[in-house]
């Protein structure tokens, strides 16, 4: 009997039937619990229950979970066999965005993600749009939490370049930086009562830059950053902006790839499936 088992699991036949065509990625339901704006252009979401022990649980600052949204007149219901859908009604898959979890409280199981509401009606996106309308009940499928970005406590000065979308990910940062922490923090906004109150260690200058995108590029060229050791950079925009950061920080300044964590957070023009899509492209690319 006992060796039966043993040669029934060690078949290669069984084990082909039992394994997946492709892994699994783990989905979160989460619950919305409450939502409160935070400014005029950013909601915060407060998302939990019991979903929130299927996230996977990380100590970066920039943890970041893919929310999975299905068009309500699909009727769908989280969870997604998204296995199924994509061989059998692909037109139905959810749109998956990324977000980053603001906070995290593992006490009353929830997490907080702020959303920024870009746009209007048929200009804005199916994240912001699912945000904006959902209520307290209303129930989100999300994978993650994935992120790879902490402020290093051996840190001599930090930077931060951020957009509306980095925000939160930026505020994170700068609530994880010990209290002696020193640098300099940019946000670029579009519209000035989207500023924010952040909590920042003294030695930490945080500068809002009100307008057009092109200003982060124009207040990194005022910078010093000759000395970059011991520079820690997190520099997170739209695509086409965190191009051109990334050559005046790796090319112009000579500052180390490995001393920057660098990404394009969103793509003028695109929604965030073609945006994704385009990393495996030459456009996509930020790293050459
Ligand atoms: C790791 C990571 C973390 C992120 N964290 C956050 C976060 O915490 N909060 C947050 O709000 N966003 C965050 N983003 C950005 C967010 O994923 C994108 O903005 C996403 O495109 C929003 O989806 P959507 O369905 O609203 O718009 P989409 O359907 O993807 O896009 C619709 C249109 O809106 C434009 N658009 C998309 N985002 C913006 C924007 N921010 N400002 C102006 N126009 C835009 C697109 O170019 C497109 O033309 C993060 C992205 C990454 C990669």
């Amino acid at each position: 009997m006992e060796s039966m088992t043993t040669t029934d699991q060690s078949s290669p036949a069984s084990a082909t039937a039992q394994r997946p065509a492709r892994p699994k990625r783990n989905q979160a339901v989460l619950e919305v619990l409450g939502k409160t704006r935070v400014s005029p252009r950013l909601l915060r979401l407060t998302l939990g229950g019991e979903g929130y022990e299927a996230l996977n649980r990380n100590r970066n600052s920039d943890a970041y979970v893919k929310f999975l949204i299905a068009d309500p007149a699909s009727g769908l219901q989280p969870p997604y066999d998204m296995d199924a859908l994509r061989e059998h009604s692909p037109e139905l898959m959810p749109a998956r965005r990324t977000y980053t979890v603001r906070r995290w409280d593992d006490e009353k199981r929830r997490i907080e993600v702020d959303v920024v509401l870009h746009g209007d009606g048929e200009d804005s996106g199916i994240a912001a749009r699912w945000a904006d309308e959902a209520q307290p009940g209303d129930l989100l499928a999300m994978s993650g939490a994935g992120g790879g970005y902490t402020p290093a406590p051996e840190t001599r000065r930090h930077l931060m370049l951020g957009d509306h979308a980095a925000l939160p990910a930026i505020a994170a940062g700068l609530e994880a930086m010990d209290e002696d922490a020193q640098g300099t923090v940019l946000i670029q906004l579009d519209h000035d009562e989207d500023r924010l109150e952040l909590e920042h260690p003294a030695g930490v200058e945080v500068r809002w830059l009100i307008g057009e995108r092109e200003l982060l590029l124009e207040a990194v060229d005022q910078l010093d950053l000759e000395d970059h050791e011991g520079l820690q950079i997190f520099c997170h925009v739209e695509r086409g902006i965190t191009k051109q950061l990334r050559a005046k920080l790796v090319k112009e300044a000579g500052i180390p790839r490995e001393q920057i964590s660098i990404s394009a957070y969103w793509a003028l023009g695109r929604i965030e499936d073609q945006f994704q899509a385009e990393k495996r492209e030459p456009i996509g690319r930020i790293d050459d």
